[in-house]
This record gives structure tokens, sequence and C-alpha cells, in this order.
């Protein structure tokens, strides 16, 4: 049979080997909830706490602004339902038109809770209208969110530029950085920002565990829980804390930051072998995104006249994705794609392929003449 070839490392990726071992024990011996006051209990709350001064020693804050989270989407929910119970009299949001659905959908369900809820539009390569921001802008506004790098083009914004107006004019500044961290360093202070989301299995984590940033101060008042019950993580998040989760994202998370100059060269240099191999062997191919600011190990790619539900279905031994793996299953084209300009049929003709640490170049020589051979029998038609 033959190997399959993982490149859709932006959906999700393998578990770090170093992640799995450090969490193993917490499987079975290592039972303790850390609430508990006994010996396990302790070791268990021991283990947080070193986790959490992990993972805030490499977003550079302190350990008390990190509550721990199910993952990016709960962060991002978090956020907008606090939105509706601070009390402020501010009433404006503005999200990035490119956001994931998870900041997307709650910032939408707000506009029935009076909130007026404005896109900040983007230009071609997915990059925010600045000029868009100024004008939006206002002492309405009581947040900004704009995620740090796209996971369907892998664009990167200009996060300090934002978070610097959005100050300017009162509001909060929230970030999805899902998709950036373990692919490039990230300071929050230097960022600007007061709120940000974070997910274990973008980077060689566990599923289901995240974390989100609150700066202490104004920030933190603002939050109020999503989840009410016990009182973990200062009564702002109930529920016991998944502590082989969160052992697994601080190996994950510490192993990223080991490596981000040799994983960051890797990851480009295997990224443009795979870009440059279908660019020249299928000239009418596009790259959409932004060609300098983007993610080191993401291309999304369009092949005129090649549906991806076709290619895909028929290189069963590659995985990578049409659109966003969030958006499977549903038939609307990629409101990513649409905003940066394409056509419904242009965004149907579109897959994004996400390089991670464990591809090889022998892979990637693999997964395009597998991918070649496909376009080929498509346009030759039935025999
Ligand atoms: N934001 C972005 C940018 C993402 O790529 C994802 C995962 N597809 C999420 C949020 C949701 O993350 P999680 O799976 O941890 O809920």
């Amino acid at each position: 049979m033959q190997q399959i070839i993982y490149l859709d490392n932006n959906a999700t990726t393998a578990c770090a080997p170093e992640a799995v071992e450090a969490m193993v024990p917490f499987f079975a011996s290592q039972c303790g909830n850390p609430s508990s006051m006994h010996q396990l209990g302790r070791q268990a709350h021991a283990a947080v706490t070193r986790a959490r001064e992990t993972i805030a020693n490499e977003l550079a804050c302190d350990p008390t602004e990190l509550l721990f989270t199910s993952g990016a989407t709960e962060g991002n929910n978090q956020i907008f339902s606090s939105c509706a119970c601070c009390g402020d009299k501010r009433r404006k949001l503005i999200v990035l038109s490119i956001e994931h659905k998870s900041v997307l959908a709650p910032a939408g369900r707000l506009s029935d809770a009076g909130f007026d809820i404005h896109q900040l539009r983007v230009d071609r390569n997915g990059i925010a209208i600045l000029e868009s921001l100024d004008e939006l802008l206002d002492q309405n506004t009581l947040l900004v969110s704009v995620q740090a790098a796209n996971n369907e083009i892998g664009t990167l914004q200009p996060i300090r530029e934002i978070s610097d107006r959005a100050h300017a004019a009162g509001a909060f500044i929230h970030c999805d950085a899902t998709q950036l961290l373990g692919k490039h360093p990230i300071d929050v202070n230097n960022l600007g920002l007061d709120f940000a989301s974070f997910s274990a299995h973008k980077l060689h984590g566990p599923k289901g565990v995240g974390v989100l940033f609150i700066r202490q101060g104004d920030p933190l008042r603002f939050i109020s829980p999503l989840l009410r019950g016990g009182s973990q993580e200062g009564s702002l998040r109930a529920g016991t804390l998944n502590v082989t989760g969160i052992v697994g994202f601080a190996a994950a998370c510490a192993l990223a930051g080991r490596n981000f100059s040799s994983d960051i060269k890797r990851l480009t240099e295997l990224r443009d072998r795979l870009e440059m191999t279908l660019l020249r062997s299928i000239p009418e191919t596009v790259v959409n995104g932004a060609p300098s600011s983007r993610l080191p190990g993401t291309t999304n790619i369009t092949i005129p006249g090649i549906p991806a539900d076709t290619l895909i279905a028929n290189t069963p031994n590659v995985c990578f994705s049409g659109g966003s793996a969030c958006s499977d299953g549903t038939v609307s084209p990629s409101h990513v794609l649409l905003a940066l300009g394409l056509s419904r049929e242009e965004a149907r003709c579109t897959v994004r392929f996400g390089v991670g640490r464990y591809n090889t170049a022998a892979e990637i020589d693999s997964a395009c003449a597998q991918i070649l051979t496909t376009i080929a029998t498509l346009n030759r038609g039935p025999d």
C-alpha cells in the first residue's frame, strides 16, 4: 500500500513525540485533579503551573495572564460573549472579513444584542486595509478582532499597526493567533494585544486544548465567564482542567520555541519546492495570498478547470484541503477566497497545502507527482 503523505498541517498536526511522552503519565498514574488537596492533586497542580509558565514564556507574558481553554474556538467565543456582558456603552465591533468562522459566527450573533458588526476589508493579497480601519474606528468602538495569520492563505496581518489604531480609539484588540503560534516567535506585548487565542493542535500538540491571553487590568475586567461552575482559573473558566492536554501543549510549545529558525527555514523551503513544481508544470496556476508576508508552510493555489474536491478525491494518498477544513462538508465557496476577489468558480478550483515539521523533500516530490498525474488524467477526460 502506498504511504499516506500528510500536507494539511493548517487543519491540524501530528502530536510531537516529545508532547506524547510528556502526556503519558497524566493519562494514568498521574491522575490527580489539580483542585484536589492530596498528593496526586498537588502534583497535577504543579504540572499545570509549570505548563502555564512554559507557555507564558513562549508568548512573553505573565503566567497569570493565561486562561486554559478547549481550543481557539472557545477562546474566540469567550471574547465575544464578554462584549455582551461587560456593560460598556460602546456598541461597535470590527472584525476582519477573512476571520475564521469561530470569530465571525459569535461576532455576528451580537447584532441581536444591539451591536453593530463591521467587517474590515482586505486587499487582493488578504492584508487588512488600514485606511478602512481608520474610517471605521470611532469612540463607539468596543473591540477590534484581527487574526495574526490566515488558515487558508497564510497571509500575515500588520497586528502592531492595527492594535495601535484600536487603542488610540479607546477600543480593545483581540487577535486570533491560532495559526501563528509555533511558526513565528510571538511577543504579545510587542504586538500590543489585549486578548489572543491559541490552540495546541496547530503546533504538534494535542487536540482539545488551548489558551486565551488576557492582559491584566482593564482587559481582565472586561472578561466574564463563558462557563460557570467551579472556581478553576480564577473563576473565569469553570471545569476540571485538561491536565494531560495542558502538559502536552506546553511540551509542544517549548519544542517549537527551541526549533524556530530551523523549522521556519525548512517549512519555507519545502513549501517553495511544492509551489514551484506545481507552478512550473501547470503554467495557468495562481498562488493566492501575500507572497512575502505569509506563513512559512502554507500555499493556496488555484488550478483553473480542476475542482478541488475532484482533485482531492482522485489523489487518495495525499492529504490536502480545498479551502478551510472547518468549512469542509459545506457547499459554499470559501469566504476568504471570495474576499480576495476570486470568483466562485476560481474558489471551487483552489487547494490549500500546509507543510509541517515532519514532512520531507521526498514526500513533497511524491505528492507533486501524484497530484500532477491526477490532473493529467482529469484533463484527458474519460477514455
Ligand atoms: N482560528 C483559526 C485561524 C484556525 O485555523 C482554527 C482551526 N481551524 C481555529 C480558530 C479553531 O481552533 P480550534 O480547533 O482549537 O477550536
